[in-house]
């Protein structure tokens, strides 16, 4: 099979913790001999560095003309007092856009061997596997108004919670879907007690509960949601919710991982008429300026994300599982960074790489 992929390294840790996802890719390319083609593009930081904004028309038709697209991470300290428009995050803000991906995929699974280094009871994680899926194009991140205006004591700034009807239901029916070949559960995440937006989210996700007789719904309101996820964590299976609150949620989720290192993303939209989706593929951690260039980011997430791509992307299920099984016998061996606390000594970036490839076989 021929893979055509675009890799955006981006900032920080990005480049480091693609370098691994990339080598491990090429690993799996040789192994079942397939053909991977990697571009490379400019976004974030590095692109405002390179051409002056975050996401050069170069790398959004290099998004669209790959199959699919594997990004490290953006943004950059110094970047931080810009306004948002002109922020590194603005280029993978509107790279989503631009590929529409809609759906953020989240796994959150508490692997035995991690269960030491999340700081919940281990009875409280042992078992966990949630999928939350996030809806990603719309809400307050793009919501129009918005600004900052007026001066003094009547200064001012707005921010619109919008949502279609059809946006909602696109993202809710593939979770329903999700759901169904999961664990039948599926769990809709709103503030419908005060936002007219989540009411609406509401109605739409309660009429959709027709077509999947299948799947047991259940509302929560996102501020219970935030204390559930912590208190019983094993009794989520899909939670699907809108931008920000999944935002928010997914990097709870963290910790029942054990670690933000842990936690691999996949961005989908619209199938391709091929049955594949064109995704965006992605680490929830962000550039963690405070360990870049140290060989001490964890790349087991893009590694995870880099599995997701050969699944969702390219329907290498055989190839995504061992990339994934790779990453459970790394775990149990110790061979991985600081942040996950090993015994021994903590093993830099690029030997948990080597560690997942060796283990690939
Ligand atoms: P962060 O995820 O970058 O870091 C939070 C903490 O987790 C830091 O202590 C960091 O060292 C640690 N961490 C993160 N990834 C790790 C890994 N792979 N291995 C080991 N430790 C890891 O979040 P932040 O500090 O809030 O944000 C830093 C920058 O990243 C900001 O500019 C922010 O806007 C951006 N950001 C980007 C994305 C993205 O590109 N998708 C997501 C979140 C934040």
């Amino acid at each position: 099979m021929e893979l055509r992929i675009l890799v955006l390294p981006g900032d920080g840790i990005g480049p480091e913790v693609t370098r691994e996802a990339v080598r491990v890719l090429h690993h799996v390319a040789e192994k079942w001999t397939h053909s991977l083609y990697v571009r490379k593009g400019l976004l974030g930081g590095a692109a405002i560095r390179a051409t002056g904004g975050p996401l050069p028309e170069a790398t959004r038709e290099l998004a669209l003309a790959s199959d699919a697209t594997l990004l490290g991470a953006v943004g950059s300290p110094e970047y931080d007092d810009l306004p948002p428009s002109e922020r590194p995050e603005k280029g993978l803000l509107g790279l989503r856009k631009a590929l529409d991906v809609y759906a953020n995929l989240r796994p959150v699974y508490c692997y035995e061997s991690l269960i030491e280094s999340s700081p919940l009871k281990n009875e409280i994680v042992r078992g966990t596997d949630i999928l939350i899926v996030r809806e990603l194009t719309g809400g307050l991140y793009f919501g129009q108004p918005r600004g900052i205006e007026g001066t003094g004591g009547g200064e001012r700034a707005v921010n619109s919670m919008v949502y279609t009807r059809s946006e909602i239901e696109r993202v809710c029916r593939m979770a329903f879907e999700l759901a169904r070949k999961r664990r039948g559960k599926l769990t809709s995440v709103d503030k419908a007690n005060v936002l007219e937006n989540s009411q609406l989210w509401r109605r739409i996700v309660t009429a959709l509960a027709a077509d999947f007789p299948d799947v047991e719904l259940e509302h929560m309101l996102v501020d219970n949601c935030a204390m559930q996820l912590l208190l019983r964590p094993t009794d989520f299976d899909v939670v699907v919710t809108e931008n920000l609150f999944g935002d928010i949620l997914s990097d709870e989720g963290s910790v029942l991982a054990g670690s933000i290192g842990m936690l691999p993303s996949a961005s989908v939209g619209n199938q391709l008429p091929n049955g594949a989706w064109r995704g965006l593929f992605e680490p929830v951690h962000g550039s963690a300026p405070d360990i870049a260039g140290q060989g001490k980011a964890n790349p087991l997430a893009a590694i995870g994300s880099a599995a997701a791509m050969l699944n969702y992307s390219f329907g290498l299920t055989e190839e995504a599982s061992a990339v994934e099984s790779a990453i459970s016998q790394v775990l149990l061996s110790g061979r991985v960074t600081a942040d996950l606390k090993p015994p021994g000594a903590p093993a830099s970036t690029e030997e948990v790489g080597s560690a997942v490839c060796e283990a690939i076989g």
